[in-house]
């Protein structure tokens, strides 16, 4: 089922359009309705060359009083107006020097768990695949059945990110690699001795053409062994670059930093959740997996000093800044502490969950949905669930008896702008 898609074409396209953002650039003024003429000389006696017209942009060579010396798209070499045409700002002042591109950032409604489809013109990425409740596979997989509802043209996921290795995040995985041609996979390492965490272990090694990327070394080979009743057997792996914390180049304006990463052998894998920074255009979204800030505590609690809530608001708090929050670990007391909530500021948050109760408690508590309340929009996964089992319109199989597909939150960035709604009924 898998297709070669258009692989050399984007990588030149991305390479090309990076490119750009590096050079100064001027584009028409807002004044300018039809174009604004590309001469050969920096005087209106020399004769006429091309025109550059509004939305078009041109590379800034050299400069002279009233003029700017530039080279178009097509590579002539000429001059324009300064009074026509404006200087686009340098990248990194806030403002990209491409048109802003659009990015949708999917909360799937899996049930109980999470999975996060990221998608843009340029790329694709998805962060975790998992439910405890819903662990349909093939067609019936619910995260393979809502991409291919979202975006029934793609191919090819250039991340797969696992933020820890619990079912509720990795059960639905061994799916995605079949259906998908995926480029490179982020895992923290940490090994879990189940059977899920090996089907997906095993994925990454049957998959052609992918980079497997932890926090535990880069360019070294590691051998997994499993002796689960569904799945045991030596898993081989090879990685690429070990994860830092250096932003990794999505597409056209667009990155992820791994905030927290620790392949460490932590009691409770929650505490591997690799903690991801999203930067599309001018927004950031903060996908923080089941980060905790420690024990079951009022969220008015700090944070423990230990934990990945405490530790990155000793190390990095500035790096937390975003405008979304897909909340941590389901909502659940354990995490969210306001301290965290107000350092991220965000104001969209997200929770994933669904029936399945975590050590019986059904997430997420009440004190959490309500401390977020306070700061913004709330978007839950789980409202409908009890009637979502058999409801033909939802997204993924229909009327499958599980919960899960009916809530499913889509947040969107256009340009500068970003919003969320619920994405209810896309098949
Ligand atoms: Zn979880
Ligand atoms: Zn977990």
């Amino acid at each position: 089922m898998k297709r070669l898609f258009l692989t050399s074409f984007s990588l030149v396209f991305a390479a090309l359009c990076l490119q750009a953002v590096e050079a100064r650039e001027v584009k028409p003024t807002e004044r300018v309705t039809t174009a604004v003429i590309v001469r050969q000389g920096p005087s209106t006696n020399t004769a006429v060359l091309s025109r550059l017209r509004p939305g078009e942009a041109a590379e800034v060579i050299d400069e002279v009083p009233g003029w700017y010396h530039v080279r178009l798209a097509d590579g002539t070499d000429g001059y324009v107006s300064k009074t026509w045409t404006n200087e686009v700002a340098e990248a990194g002042a806030g403002e990209s020097l491409v048109q802003p591109s659009n990015y949708k950032i999917h909360v799937i409604d899996v049930g109980t768990g999470l999975a996060v489809f990221v998608e843009s013109k340029n790329f694709a990425l998805l962060y975790d695949a998992g439910s405890q409740d819903d662990l349909h596979d093939g067609d019936e997989n619910r995260v393979v059945a809502y991409i291919h509802a979202v975006r029934p043209d793609l191919r090819r996921l250039d991340h797969v990110i696992l933020s820890h290795p619990h079912k509720d995040h990795v059960q639905l995985m061994p799916d995605v690699f079949r259906v998908f041609d995926v480029k490179n996979v982020w895992d923290s390492g940490r090994v879990n001795n189940t059977d899920g965490y090996c089907h997906f272990l095993k994925a990454i090694a049957g998959e052609p053409g992918v980079t497997y990327h932890d926090a535990i070394a880069s360019n070294q080979t590691r051998s997994v062994s499993f002796s689960g009743s569904g799945c045991s057997g030596t898993v081989v792996l090879h990685e690429g670059e070990k994860m830092t914390a250096a932003p990794v180049a999505l597409g056209i304006g667009a990155s992820m930093s791994m905030l927290w990463r620790n392949a460490s052998n932590f009691a409770d894998p929650n505490g591997n959740s690799i903690v991801v920074r999203l930067d599309l255009g001018g927004n950031r979204v903060l996908l923080a997996g089941d980060a905790e800030g420690g024990e079951r505590k009022s969220p008015s609690t700090p944070p423990d000093a230990n934990s990945i809530e405490g530790t990155l608001l000793g190390c990095c708090r500035a790096e937390l800044k975003a405008d979304a929050l897909v909340v941590g670990h389901h909502g659940s007391l354990t995490s969210s502490r306001n301290a965290f909530i107000d350092a991220v500021g965000a104001r969209i948050f997200v929770i994933s969950s669904g029936p399945h109760p975590y050590r019986s408690v059904r997430l997420p508590d009440e004190e959490i949905v309500q401390a977020l309340k306070q700061r913004g929009e709330v978007f839950r996964t789980d409202i409908d669930d009890d009637a979502c089992g058999a409801n033909t319109h939802k997204i993924g199989p229909d009327n499958d008896e599980d919960p899960g597909g009916c809530d499913n939150v889509v947040i969107r960035i256009d340009g500068s702008a970003i919003s969320a709604q619920y994405n209810r009924s896309a098949d």
